[in-house]
């Protein structure tokens, strides 16, 4: 068999290896670890390796070292919540994530008799910014999951999620919830007068317009084309109806510029409040009866806000 170098490989491996005794004291160091820390072996050989970095839980790493040699088997040894045993820089320079190198250690006997175990250090700072940009991407997606590409309104589908929720919610806690569906009067003429282009800048402005009259405790949802709901939470139908109210007054009295000329338009709106006999635990029934209010509000004229009883 070749005879084996161990301080060659001791000295180029790429992670890092402490040999400590039962009280701790270093007894080997690395050059991987001289490299990272700045901390030459001579200067450290001999030392405890607690006093030289009293972040580490000493109890914790008495244990650890107790068992790795009762079992002389090579085990995890976790570091939360720092997620290091020895504190280094990250070196990353591009998207750097953690301030410190990440590190996995495991910890082994090495002799049994003497009671001295081994720590291997391995840098695992890639893998967690890795799975911490995939996680952040996926929120995103998700995100974007529930949003509509041209206002950025929540869609239909993240409404009636959001909206069974907020329903039970509101039930347990007997809160009221009122529903206000509106649509934009006669659009079709402002697509067929000025553009499409200047029809979704008048749908974005609405959207806009309309988280102004919101808290962030309700959902504002583009339904379709130029019709939105809103959910208000703890709101009842006359406070619902106020708010309808303001909203159309501010279209009405809003101009947006175009090069054309400006535009003005108003809105329909209809408002339910959540009724357990009418409505039987489901709240499309509600919207149903909102639509129903807003359909009253076109035939009777448009530019206005009608009730649902
Ligand atoms: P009413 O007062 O009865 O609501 O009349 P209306 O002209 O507004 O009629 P309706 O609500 O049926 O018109 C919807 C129009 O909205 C038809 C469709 O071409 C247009 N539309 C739907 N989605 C979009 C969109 O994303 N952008 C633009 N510019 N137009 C859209
Ligand atoms: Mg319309
Ligand atoms: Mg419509």
């Amino acid at each position: 068999m070749l005879p084996i170098n161990n301080d060659i490989i001791f000295n180029t491996i790429d992670n890092g290896i402490i040999i400590l005794d039962e009280e701790l004291n270093i007894l080997a160091w690395n050059r991987w670890l001289e490299l990272k820390t700045h901390i030459k072996k001579d200067d450290i050989i001999n030392k405890n390796i607690c006093e030289q970095f009293p972040y580490i839980k000493k109890d914790k790493l008495k244990r650890k070292i107790k068992s790795a040699l009762v079992t002389a088997n090579p085990s995890f040894y976790s570091v939360d919540p720092h997620k290091f045993l020895i504190k280094i820089q990250s070196n990353s320079i591009v998207d750097k994530v953690y301030k410190f190198m990440r590190q996995d250690i495991t910890l082994v006997a090495y002799d049994l008799e003497k009671k001295y175990v081994c720590l291997y250090i391995y840098d695992n700072t890639k893998f967690y910014e890795t799975s911490a940009k995939l996680e952040e991407l996926n929120e995103e997606l998700q995100e974007l999951s529930n949003r509509d590409p041209l206002t950025h309104s929540y869609n239909r589908r993240y409404f009636s999620d959001v909206s069974q929720k907020m329903l039970n919610l509101a039930s347990r806690a007997n809160h009221s919830l009122s529903v206000i569906i509106l649509d934009i009067d006669n659009f079709k003429t402002i697509n067929d007068n000025y553009g499409h282009s200047v029809g979704d800048n008048v749908i974005i402005t609405l959207a806009r317009s309309l988280e102004e009259y919101v808290r962030t405790s309700d959902v504002i949802s583009r339904f379709g084309g130029e019709e939105f709901v809103i959910l208000l939470y703890n709101v009842s139908l006359n406070n619902g109806k106020k708010i309808a109210e303001k909203i159309r007054k501010n279209i009405e009295n809003l101009k947006i510029e175009t090069k054309q000329g400006d535009v003005e338009f108003t809105l329909s709106l209809g408002v339910a409040q959540y009724d357990k006999e009418q409505d039987y635990n489901n709240l499309e029934h509600t919207i149903t009866r909102a639509d129903k209010a807003l359909y009253l509000a076109k035939s009777g004229g448009k530019n206005q806000v009608i009730i649902s009883e």
